[in-house]
């Protein structure tokens, strides 16, 4: 097997190899600004900090652009954020702008599973939903994957008493993305930890992965 590919589906900053990186909304210059592939959305926590209607504007000028593989992070936050009709409208318009562009969310849920799922059921939405860094219990993993989500994994993998690392093993390889998010980790510490606990040999890791990968966001 030829050596494979790192790829990170979700990072904020610049990262090495083939990577998402994420912009909020309120934190995005434009596309003159970055030549590398990017997600693009209004963040639960951060709808306070800017004018949602503009921000929804800006989102769908970028729809059309080669680079925006996906709408996201955006989501629910029963946490931390706006009151929780507001996340949830603001959650919905950018399901609408992913429908509309036919390209996957990256979704930001915190003890929101039930309502995540209903408004899943009843939009009928048609996009890939990638659930990103999971760390959940395993009844929640199954619940997410039977109704078509992706499940993103991140850090939590280098815990092995984590529910991540607990649930990897369970999700279908098909359903399945790593990620750094926050961590300021290297993507291949994450794949390293997957393919111990998956007990595959890394470029097998790889090859699931980048196939996933060019389905989902390449359309391939
Ligand atoms: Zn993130």
């Amino acid at each position: 097997m030829p050596p494979g590919i790192f790829i990170d589906i979700h990072r904020h900053g610049k990262g090495e190899g083939r990577v998402i990186v994420n912009f909020d909304t309120s934190e995005w210059t434009g596309k003159e600004h970055w030549d590398g592939y990017y997600s693009l959305g209004i963040h639960p926590w951060f709808i306070g900090r800017q004018d949602c209607r503009a921000a929804l504007q800006t989102l769908e000028s970028a729809l059309a652009d080669a680079n925006l593989l996906a709408l996201g992070e955006c989501g629910l936050d029963r946490l931390v954020g706006a009151p929780f009709s507001e996340q949830e409208s603001i959650f919905i318009a950018q399901l609408e702008l992913a429908e509309q562009c036919g390209k996957p969310v990256v979704i930001h849920c915190v003890r929101a599973f039930n309502e995540l799922l209903r408004i899943k059921s009843k939009r009928k939405s048609s996009v890939p939903w990638i659930v990103h860094g999971f760390n959940n219990k395993p009844s929640i993993a199954a619940w997410l994957v039977d109704r078509g989500c992706y499940l993103s994994f991140g850090k939590a993998l280098l815990h092995p008493n984590s529910n991540a690392a607990k649930v990897l093993p369970a999700v279908p390889g098909d359903r399945t993305f790593l990620e750094t998010d926050d961590s300021g980790l290297g993507i291949d510490s994450i794949y390293r930890a997957a393919a111990a606990i998956l007990q595959i040999d890394l470029p097998e890791l790889q090859q699931h992965l980048e196939n996933n990968f060019n389905r989902v966001f390449l359309h391939d």
